[in-house]
């Protein structure tokens, strides 16, 4: 078992950016000019054409995926923060991630006492915050039997909102964990390792603070806490 405390330092490479998009930017540009030559061959089969140009869609999709999560993290829009009780995001979030739950086999379980949770903040984060640390919880499990997702909501000694996201999936190496939250930073053939950079900050910018727990082949626990306004 292996606990560490978030480094602020790691949010910070975020301006160190630009270079490292660039690069991202341009590998999928670079396949999709070779399949677009490739294509422009008349010797090659329908077939063939159509199964180049659905490459070149999914690279494409993809390319527009990192560059709108780079936006967002390079860009924030400046939130209007609002009295707002978690409970209910945290309801609507499940509502959105239990299709996905489902696709991928994951039984995913809310535990909440019931009492409302007062903090400050924007509704759209929390919701874009509570989807990033449930989506990969999800995927962590997709590969294994009896996949499980559990979020708890509790107060912590009426300072703070902690919130648990508990799954038994994969896990990460104590290697893995020290490069947790860094940009770019992802085990998935289709990640992109920008979600958790973002979800760092948005926790950062709220005041809030970030505990993670894996092992290897066994799981993952997040524990955000997030301060309460009452
Ligand atoms: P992405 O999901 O696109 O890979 P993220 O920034 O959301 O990017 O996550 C970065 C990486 O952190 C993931 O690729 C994965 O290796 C690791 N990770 C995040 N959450 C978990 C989890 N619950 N269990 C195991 N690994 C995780
Ligand atoms: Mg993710």
């Amino acid at each position: 078992l292996f606990q560490k405390y978030l480094q602020n330092e790691k949010v910070e490479t975020i301006a160190h950016v630009a270079a490292s998009l660039a690069h991202e930017v341009r590998n999928p540009l670079t396949a999709v000019m070779g399949f677009l030559k490739l294509i422009r061959n008349e010797a090659i089969s329908k077939e063939k054409t159509n199964y180049y140009i659905d490459i070149c869609v999914e690279e494409m999709k993809r390319t527009e995926v990192i560059l709108s999560e780079y936006l967002s993290i390079a860009k924030p829009s400046t939130p209007i923060y609002e009295q707002m009780d978690l409970v209910p995001q945290l309801n609507s979030v499940i509502d959105i991630m239990t299709p996905y739950a489902n696709m991928n086999n994951v039984a995913l379980e809310v535990h909440n006492e019931g009492q409302q949770l007062y903090i400050s903040a924007n509704p759209n984060e929390i919701k874009q915050l509570l989807i990033n640390f449930i989506k990969n919880a999800i995927e962590a499990c997709s590969c294994i039997s009896k996949g499980k997702v559990i979020i708890r909501m509790a107060p912590e000694s009426r300072i703070s909102a902690k919130i648990t996201i508990h799954d038994n999936g994969v896990g990460l190496s104590n290697e893995q964990l020290e490069r947790l939250g860094t940009i770019y930073f992802s085990t998935k053939s289709k990640g992109t390792g920008v979600g958790l950079t973002l979800s760092y900050q948005l926790i950062r910018s709220m005041n809030g603070a970030i505990h993670v727990r894996s092992t290897l082949g066994k799981g993952t626990e997040f524990v955000i806490s997030l301060p309460l306004t009452n």
